[in-house]
């Protein structure tokens, strides 16, 4: 099959594949690009497999960086545009079900898609649009099904990262599993235990983010891959529901935590732990516990000033942005405006300082300083005082006479 139109960031890479074969060696576009290309999606990377080992490709190109060499990768900086390109290689010797422990460079475009995870993930593009498609990809494409590259239980050993990689697929393509990946991935979904979390973590996301989320989240139950994730043993119904609440894509990675936390049935309190075992980052625990506690709040009521101002603009909104979830609609606009009306937006905001308190009342800093702040706070943002000094020092003193 030759491909009609070669789509712009194609041809701007083209020159690239000229040059390597000009100095006499092959180069294809490959990997989720082609396949993307394929199904008329937006494409993001473009991955560039040659015949040419790393020297000489660095050859070749004058401005390239070493970003991956022991894998044979290049990253090839060509007018104001970089391409990682990647020697042929084949992956030998999976002694831990994980990644290989090593490659080995090879000059036959066939080993390398050999060793690729699905047969919609092994095509290669050539430099005149023609597509090589070594194990009937453009079949499985046609018919929406996923399928594993060769014999699924040897693909799995080698790597059983691709598990989960296929379940993502399934929920990003909405495409079936073929009936003997399927198996495969069932009898073996205990070999995840072996697999780092950080890697099970990023293809997990891509699930819950998928277009098709209900499906790759049935898929993920039923082929027991849940039991192998952190702390989902128990999931299975939590997951179905899930999968059922309603087929509106989530788009932001923030979402799908709180959703999941939410279906869960956890607590505020459970969230830091359970991403922790997921290995979140800081920053992304602590934006979920917020958007988790507006929208717990959201649920049964509007936003209160007080919450607005602990949450934050930008976390109010991703909370509001939950509601169609649960069958009610979000009111961005009245968040915005009620946020923005807020007489304080943060303690740096009142018209008086820890300082000014000190010399007013002539205590030293303790305990008192913080209360009578956080009573001043409390009592600006509800609009019960003005924020200037004079009312604030007034209020502090009745505060402190009854303290
Ligand atoms: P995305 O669109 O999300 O980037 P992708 O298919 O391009 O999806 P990448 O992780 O970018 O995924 O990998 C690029 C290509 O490398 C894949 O299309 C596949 O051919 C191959 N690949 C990646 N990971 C594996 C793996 N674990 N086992 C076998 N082949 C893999
Ligand atoms: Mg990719």
């Amino acid at each position: 099959m030759r491909l009609q139109n070669i789509p712009p960031e194609y041809q701007r890479a083209l020159p690239i594949l000229k040059k390597i074969e000009h100095a006499g060696f092959e180069a294809y576009f490959v990997g989720g690009s082609v396949r993307d290309v394929l199904l008329q999606q937006p494409i993001h990377d473009v991955d560039i497999a040659t015949s040419a080992f790393p020297a000489e490709i660095k050859e070749i190109f004058p401005r390239t960086v070493d970003v991956g060499i022991e894998h044979g990768t290049v990253l090839v900086l060509e007018n104001d545009d970089k391409y990682e390109i990647t020697t042929f290689r084949t992956e030998s010797t999976y002694q831990d079900f994980r990644r290989p422990d090593h490659v080995e460079f090879v000059r036959s475009l066939e080993e390398d898609l050999k060793r690729r995870d699905f047969t919609i993930n092994a095509f290669a593009l050539k430099e005149d649009g023609e597509v090589i498609d070594l194990f009937s990809g453009l079949v499985d494409l046609e018919n929406k099904v996923l399928r594993a590259v060769g014999d699924p239980h040897e693909r799995f050993h080698e790597d059983a990262l691709r598990m989960m990689r296929g379940l993502r697929f399934v929920s990003q393509l909405g495409f079936e599993l073929d009936e003997e990946t399927f198996d495969s991935i069932l009898e073996n979904h205990e070999l995840l235990a072996k697999i780092s979390v950080e890697r099970i973590t990023i293809e997990f996301v891509k699930l819950l983010l998928g277009k098709h989320r209900q499906q790759g989240l049935e898929m993920f139950v039923q082929t027991q891959c849940y039991l192998y994730c952190p702390e989902l043993q128990n999931a299975k119904e939590a997951l179905l529901r899930f999968a059922n609440l309603t087929d509106k894509q989530i788009h932001k990675e923030v979402h799908a935590w709180v959703l999941l936390a939410d279906q869960l049935g956890l607590s505020e309190g459970e969230i830091r732990p359970f991403l922790k075992s997921w290995k979140c980052s800081n920053d992304l625990i602590k934006k979920t516990q917020a958007v988790f506690a507006g929208l717990q709040f959201r649920k049964k009521a509007f936003f209160t000033k007080q919450l607005l101002y602990t949450l934050g603009e930008e976390q109010a909104l991703l909370a509001e942005e939950l509601l169609p979830y649960f069958d009610r609609t979000p009111q961005l606009e009245k968040v915005q405006q009620m946020y923005q009306e807020l007489p304080i937006f943060s303690l740096r905001d009142l018209a008086i300082t820890g300082h000014d308190l000190m010399t007013a009342f002539n205590q030293k800093p303790g305990k008192w300083l913080k209360d009578v702040l956080s009573a001043c706070e409390e009592a600006v943002i509800d609009g019960k005082i003005e924020n200037k000094k004079e009312k604030l020092l007034e209020f502090g003193r009745v505060f402190l006479a009854e303290y």
